[in-house]
């Protein structure tokens, strides 16, 4: 049987954060590696989505042009990607010649079909720009919460029908008032296609995860209603249709077709995997957010087109809470795949971890202590240390397995390994990662106890014990391989293994290392080393929403900035720049106070510095440290001195030997003017 795995298209005029890594990617990376190590036929594929408005509107800000910015974030997606181990058969993009012929022939069969109707309907137009407004080329006052709203949802989770919903409209480039306008659409009937829907998902409901099919029933008991499928753009897929040369499909309709198009870019046969008779299972992964497009309307789309099988199991995830709060691109707040770049860690420690924190069964939250807790106390001090004593003993003591001799202790261990494979198996398999995960560890741990039961240094003959915990040794490796790919290859590549299978176990007798394997002559390293903390970042409080207002400041900021280039070469330099540290600490985003008493912070860098994950980058000299901190108090100095009014600024002595004895006046008088005027 064959597997096709998809997992979400991210959209990319923005870097991603650990919450669409564990939102749909890594999860669909475990599952699919476990599926090629149980032996199946596996297709894992994704690709960025790259049409619709936020891009553009990301492209306007940048001076660059759509293309340009999909260029930049698609390679910048696909580098974080390979960094993490993710491995997709094929990571391509819906701007290629492909998807746009794919995506057009669907939409001519659903056309053709009869499931397609056309609206003439009103719509804003600048007729500044000469063009349509369409989702977010408008913004304004939302109707729900007052704050400010684009033409398709509010950050207050107001999703709008129309953007003529909009109070106070106005075009997000030349900020003028829009007209109102008339323009012509073609809508997709939905309400068509309302049974089939229902009786696909009342057939799925033993297979999907509980939340997928109370979301998907929520929207079917609505009821469906026909929607707009094309829009007045110019960047998208062509509808090719006379009389729509100005228009393209709206995005949500063409990114889904996506997987279809990626499929082919994979294996150049789409019928295979996907055709009506294909034999293989479709796995969509995504995140909660996603869940009524792939259980209403992306399978609304194949069954209207009538030429492909519907997808077997739609895997909707929960969010990775970060302080108690969604991890938010726009927001700022959260883990960057980028930091976990820069942390030096090794990918397999952020797997491990992220592993163990999949939002499958609900929010999970993100915590720095349980990370360093769980690496050290897990994947240190359980499994490296097994791999170290075990490997080194057997060195040490043989050149070859021997044929084992059994007694019943052996024999014991060698039923629970049986039964913990065949358990996680099962975990495994029904998408249960987290579970599968534990009983990994569970096998750890018995691996451990039996090399400690049996002591093989006190043993006459150690031979058998060696034999059974080399192979509990090679076991686990494969039990890990989805979640920590990295260590297993390094393993398997040492003790010369070739790739197994779990099917193999099915024979209880199996074992990887048979006699006669030679035990490696080559250094066994410490796979995994003690972490220490990560370096303190700024966790916002839960609860403390910002105005929509200021919100939207923030996420124009983060779309300008062309970080892109700037990291990629950084990513390459191997040591970290201190610099950006130090920034990180002292400079905690709006808290002006901590910077008084730079002293402080600068000892407890210092200190750090002389931990053992930091040795190996070249210390500064104190001095050069002070340095850098002056120069960025400085720097904030600068801003904070234009917030204040002028009055106070003359009063000031600036030009002081002590710039630092100033800075804590200036910080006083202002908040003397403060009290005053209040
Ligand atoms: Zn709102
Ligand atoms: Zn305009």
């Amino acid at each position: 049987m064959k597997r096709l795995i998809t997992s979400a298209l991210p959209y990319v005029n923005n870097k991603p954060h650990l919450g669409n890594l564990v939102g749909s990617v890594l999860p669909a990376d475990i599952f699919s590696r476990f599926s090629r190590n149980q032996g199946k036929k596996v297709l894992f594929v994704c690709g960025s989505d790259e049409y619709g408005t936020p891009i553009t509107v990301t492209a306007k800000k940048m001076g660059k042009t759509p293309k340009e910015v999909c260029d930049i974030f698609h390679d910048e997606h696909r580098r974080l990607y390979d960094w993490f181990n993710i491995g997709f058969d094929v990571f391509s993009r819906t701007t290629s010649e492909n998807h746009h012929k794919i995506t057009q022939d669907i939409f001519l069969e659903i056309y053709k079909n009869n499931y397609t109707t056309e609206k003439t309907e009103e719509a804003f137009y600048c007729e500044k720009d000469k063009m349509y407004l369409p989702d977010r080329y408008v913004e304004g006052k939302c109707p729900e919460c007052g704050g400010l709203a684009r033409g398709d949802q509010c950050d207050c989770g107001y999703v709008l029908k129309t953007p003529l919903e909009l109070k106070e409209p106005y075009c997000v480039f030349c900020k003028s008032k829009p007209i109102v306008k008339e323009t012509k659409h073609i809508y997709l009937d939905y309400s068509k296609l309302e049974l089939p829907l229902i009786k696909w998902v009342n057939s799925k409901e033993k297979d999907w995860n509980p939340l997928t099919v109370s979301i998907a029933r929520a929207w079917l008991e609505k009821g469906l209603k026909s929607r707009s499928i094309t829009r007045d753009l110019d960047w998208g897929i062509k509808v090719p249709l006379p009389g729509y040369e100005n228009k393209v499909f709206y995005v949500w309709f063409d990114a889904p077709i996506g997987y279809i198009s990626f499929v082919n870019d994979a294996v150049g046969n789409i019928t295979d995997w996907w055709g009506k008779k294909s034999d293989a299972k479709i796995f969509h992964f995504l995140g909660k957010d996603n869940i009524p497009f792939h259980t209403i309307f992306w399978p609304s789309t194949l069954l209207a087109s009538g030429k492909y099988k519907l997808p077997d199991n739609i895997v909707g995830l929960s969010y990775l809470n970060f302080g108690g709060q969604k991890v938010s691109k726009s927001l700022g707040h959260g883990i960057f795949c980028e930091d976990a770049v820069k942390s030096r860690l090794p990918a397999d420690v952020w797997r491990f971890y992220l592993s163990n924190i999949l939002p499958l069964a609900g929010d999970t939250d993100w915590s720095d202590d349980d990370f360093l807790q769980f690496t050290n106390s897990t994947l240190v001090g359980n499994i490296s240390n097994l791999y170290y004593r075990v490997l080194t003993f057997a060195q040490k003591n043989l050149e070859l397995l021997p044929r084992p001799t059994l007694d019943a202790i052996d024999k014991d261990y060698l039923t629970k390994r049986s039964e913990l494979i065949s358990k996680y198996e099962r975990e495994m398999d029904s998408i249960k990662l987290k579970e599968g995960l534990k009983t990994a560890i569970e096998f750890a741990s018995l691996a451990n106890k039996y090399f400690q039961e049996k002591a093989p240094w006190q043993e006459k003959d150690n031979t058998t014990t060696i034999y059974v915990s080399v192979n509990l040794c090679l076991d686990l490796a494969l039990l890990l391989e989805p979640f920590i790919p990295d260590f297993s290859q390094k393993l398997f590549n040492l003790l010369g293994v070739e790739r197994p299978y779990l099917i193999n176990y099915l024979d209880i007798n199996y074992f990887i290392a048979k006699p006669g394997f030679p035990i490696t002559k080559g250094k066994i390293p410490m796979f995994f080393t003690r972490m220490e903390p990560l370096p303190a970042r700024v966790v916002p409080k839960p609860g403390k929403k910002e105005a929509p207002k200021k919100v939207a400041k923030v996420e124009v900021k983060n779309e300008v900035k062309p970080k892109a280039k700037k990291q990629q070469s950084k990513a390459k330099k191997k040591t970290l720049a201190p610099k950006s540290k130090i920034k990180k600490k002292v400079m905690p985003k709006k808290k002006v106070k901590k910077i008084v008493k730079p002293k402080k912070v600068v000892k407890k860098l210092v200190k750090k510095k002389k931990g053992p994950v930091r040795q190996k980058i070249k210390p500064k000299p104190k001095k050069v440290v002070k340095k850098v901190v002056k120069k960025k108090v400085k720097a904030k100095a600068k801003k904070t001195v234009k917030k204040i009014p002028k009055k106070t600024i003359k009063k000031v002595p600036l030009k002081k030997k002590s710039f630092l004895k100033s800075l804590k006046k200036l910080v006083k008088k202002v908040k003397m003017v403060k009290k005053k005027k209040k």
